[in-house]
């Protein structure tokens, strides 16, 4: 008689599911590091660098996430070589953008290793929800301007109309991340439901990256604005953003400063 098909369970093989940060290495934390040293298998997405990647470990990488123009690997497919390599006993790193838990269905991984009885562990990451407006000098909270925030799914009609039953118009500063395509229909659907036209609004795309692109305008003028191409980004609509025009002022301001220090002020 065939012996049943079961895969041996080894003690020592689990999954750290890892937050990689906006896009920058530096950014990865220390224990996404000490894991990814330690790894025998890395699966990962797009928006993570592969080659400082592969100088941090000699475990094999494989690419699992979406990339333009390609279609990305099933999700089910991910839970299942996760799973299959766990039971082997290696130790499995899933490196995934920002933080595993916003808008990365890090749980649902989450869910499915604990469903099949494999160690799982998440290490949190830099979301860019907080970290692409902040580099680009926009905080998501200010003493005085706003004192909360609300991370959105790009999600237009019916679904952001619900979330936004909630919340006061202009109260607080949004972020909207997936949202660079639907952007202007977002703008009017916030304009609709009484927020103001003349509310400051940024675009941050690629932030932390090289190709890192920032527009301020207001809710009204999104559509005026044109991201490049293929980088991901984020938009902000709130008080906020003017903090990150008072910000240059102010090192400008400094800047000219230092210059009378240094060449006197009639040069
Ligand atoms: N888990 C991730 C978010 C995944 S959803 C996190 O915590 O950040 C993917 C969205 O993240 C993109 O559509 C975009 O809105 C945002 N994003 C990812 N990388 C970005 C970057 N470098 N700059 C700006 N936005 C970014």
């Amino acid at each position: 008689m065939a012996p049943p098909n079961v895969d041996i369970v080894m003690a020592d093989g689990r999954v750290s599911l890892v937050g990689a940060g906006p896009g920058d290495p530096e950014l990865w934390t220390v224990r996404a590091v000490n894991r990814l040293r330690d790894a025998d298998l890395v699966l990962y997405d797009a928006l993570v660098d592969a080659d400082a990647l592969r100088g941090t470990t000699s475990a094999p990488c494989f690419f699992v996430g979406k990339r333009a123009g390609r279609a990305s690997v099933k999700q089910d497919t991910i839970n299942r070589l996760m799973i299959r390599a766990a039971r082997r006993g290696k130790k499995v790193v899933r490196l995934k953008g920002g933080d595993p838990f916003v808008f990365g269905r890090g749980a649902e991984e989450a869910l499915a290793l604990a469903m099949a009885g494999i160690e799982c562990e998440v290490v949190p990451g830099v979301t860019t929800a907080v970290a692409a407006p902040e580099m680009a000098g926009i905080p998501v909270t200010h003493r005085g301007v706003s004192s909360a925030f609300l991370v959105l799914a790009g999600n237009t009609g019916d679904v952001l109309d619900r979330t936004l039953t909630a919340v006061k118009p202009g109260g607080l500063t949004l972020v909207v991340m997936m949202g660079l395509a639907a952007r202007d229909v977002i703008a009017q659907q916030l304009i609709a439901r009484g927020w103001s036209p003349e509310l400051p609004a940024a675009l941050v795309c690629g932030a932390s990256t090289p190709a890192a692109w920032t527009w301020t305008g207001r809710l009204d003028t999104v559509n005026e604005a044109t991201p490049p191409d293929g980088l991901p980004g984020i938009l902000v609509v709130g008080e906020v953003v003017q903090i990150r025009d008072a910000l240059s002022a102010a090192s400008l301001d400094r800047s000219a400063a230092a210059d009378e220090v240094k060449y006197g002020r009639n040069r």
